[in-house]
């Protein structure tokens, strides 16, 4: 409804005679989907919510031009005991740190003076002007910045092996191909603050020594690809891309590729072969990207999230952004929240903010007064995480030994209503259906778990099933090429792992 509710106070602004003194911005996504559409005023951070366009008129007549803010139009928690609070304030925000989504829902991504006004391209002017490339590098190795897309390898280490790399020509590239069930962190930043990508996969094409870069993003992202396209014409007209780069011999461009939409495509080596127009499927690795990478030259290759910590990584310093975070996993994270939850949305916290904080303080609980069961991380690769675990701070290492991982930030909540058996089975139906079917423990071994799991599902269980799904699950991590079949049985294993009495009530008592 926003375009509506655009269109509407613009109107309002017209008829007031208030559209030299009200500036109207377009935002992307500010987080908090539950209450869209959200309008916010400021300068008092008025956080309105759940707008309809017949609310506009009461809006520019009492806030906007008698400085009386609307309270029964507010979030709910915008007001508590009379008191009216801003935004930052609200629970949803309080405990977020914005790091990555810093623009998101704040300024207009279509419009790069705006982003330039929030400091944009700084860091960009900073990295070639006063550092040389080998500090870029080390500043991003200092800082402990991991990669965001699932893996959480050393960015630093990263950007170190494809600088040492021998070749005629490197690339860098993007990994905009998002497509867990439930996730939309990456399309969030492309769509709210698409020139924070450009100007971080500039400073990282400097550090290798690139001048090539691609996103690779999913053609069901319309929104987000034009809003891409957009900035990046934008910032070619701004001297941004191209050559001599504010002033210097530094010459670098940007083009988007579309992905159709196989999951497959998210794991790094099938990127590189759909980019190249190739089928879209995993190579064996060695060699990595980074040193044969596309048309085997080397490439870094990150995902959206990981490149838009970089430009405030540059212009904070490595051991600002190191002092965010646990030991071993530095910074924020985004996470799209969503299942049995009541503040559906998207969310930024620092690491090492516990599981209960995220669901119940920030996520506000669970609907309807039910209990919270299990929360599902890392999409299918990931596993579910029970209620005797809501205190374990998030971190890669920590989701890691609860037989779950971070994943690209995936967090679906469930409730006592939901079967855990039914849930494993969701997400392995999949990747069964997403295998791109190049190796038989994944095109084979997935199916067959499948129809153990039908059977189980369906009241046909029998004695011996439950070992047989376990050990067919544990010789397809064993085995498989890609990251895709290594991680497919994990959503099983962990609900096996915390729920298995929920498969034996399956087999035996036939429930
Ligand atoms: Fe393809 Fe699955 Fe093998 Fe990966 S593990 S190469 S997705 S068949």
């Amino acid at each position: 409804g926003s375009k509506s509710i655009e269109q509407a106070f613009n109107e309002e602004l017209a008829k007031h005679n208030l559209v030299k003194e009200v500036k109207l911005v377009r935002t992307g996504c500010f987080g908090l989907c539950e209450a869209g559409p959200i309008v916010i005023v400021y300068p008092e951070g008025a956080f309105y919510s759940h707008i309809k366009v017949e609310d506009i008129a009461r809006i520019t007549e009492e806030h906007l031009l008698k400085g009386r803010i609307v309270t029964d139009l507010l979030f709910k928690e915008a007001v508590v005991e009379d008191q009216v609070r801003s935004i930052n304030e609200v629970d949803f925000y309080k405990k977020q740190q914005r790091v990555a989504l810093r623009n998101c829902g704040v300024i207009n991504p279509e419009d790069i003076t705006e982003y330039i006004a929030f400091d944009g391209y700084k860091a960009l002017a900073k990295a070639l002007t006063e550092m040389s490339r080998e500090e870029v590098i080390e500043t991003i190795k200092k800082s402990g910045l991991r990669g965001r897309g699932g893996g959480g390898f050393p960015s630093g280490l990263k950007w170190e092996f494809t600088y040492k790399a021998q070749g005629d020509q490197k690339y860098v590239a993007c990994n905009a191909d998002e497509g867990d069930p439930g996730a939309f962190m990456d399309r969030s930043v492309l769509e709210g603050d698409p020139h924070a990508l450009i100007e971080a996969m500039a400073i990282a094409a400097y550090a290798v020594g690139s001048n090539q870069g691609y996103v690779y993003v999913r053609a069901e992202y319309p929104i987000a690809v034009d809003r891409l396209q957009i900035a990046i014409n934008q910032a070619r007209e701004y001297g941004l891309l191209g050559k001599n780069i504010f002033g210097t011999n530094f010459e670098f461009d940007l083009e988007i590729r579309l992905g159709a939409g196989a999951f497959v495509c998210g794991e790094e080596t099938a990127l590189l072969n759909s980019i190249e127009g190739k089928r879209g499927m995993p190579r064996p690795r060695p060699p990595f990207p980074a040193i044969k990478g596309l048309w085997e030259k080397p490439t870094l290759l990150n995902n959206v999230e990981t490149y838009a910590n970089v430009p405030q990584i540059i212009l904070n310093g490595a051991d600002w952004f190191a002092n965010i975070g646990t030991e071993k996993s530095k910074g924020t994270k985004v996470f799209a929240l969503g299942g049995k939850i009541n503040n559906t949305g998207l969310l930024e916290i620092p690491m090492g903010t516990t599981l209960r904080e995220v669901i119940f303080d920030i996520g506000g609980g669970i609907p309807n007064g039910k209990a919270f069961k299990a929360v599902q991380t890392g999409g299918p690769s990931g596993g579910c995480i029970p209620a005797a675990h809501l205190d374990t701070p998030i971190d890669y290492d920590n989701l890691i030994a609860l037989g779950s991982m971070m994943g690209s930030g995936g967090m679906i909540v469930m409730d006592e209503d939901n079967c855990m058996v039914d849930i494993a089975r969701f997400f392995l139906d999949f990747t069964v259906d997403e295998s791109c079917g190049k190796c038989p423990p994944c095109r084979i071994g997935t199916k067959r778990m499948l129809e153990l799991l039908d059977k189980i599902t369906e009241g046909h269980g029998e004695v011996g099933d439950i070992e047989k799904l376990e050990r067919l699950a544990e010789n397809i991590k064993a085995s498989s090429l890609c990251g895709l079949g290594q991680t497919a049985p994990n959503p099983v294993l962990s609900a096996l792992r915390y729920f298995r009495d929920e498969f034996e009530a399956h087999v035996y008592d036939k429930k």
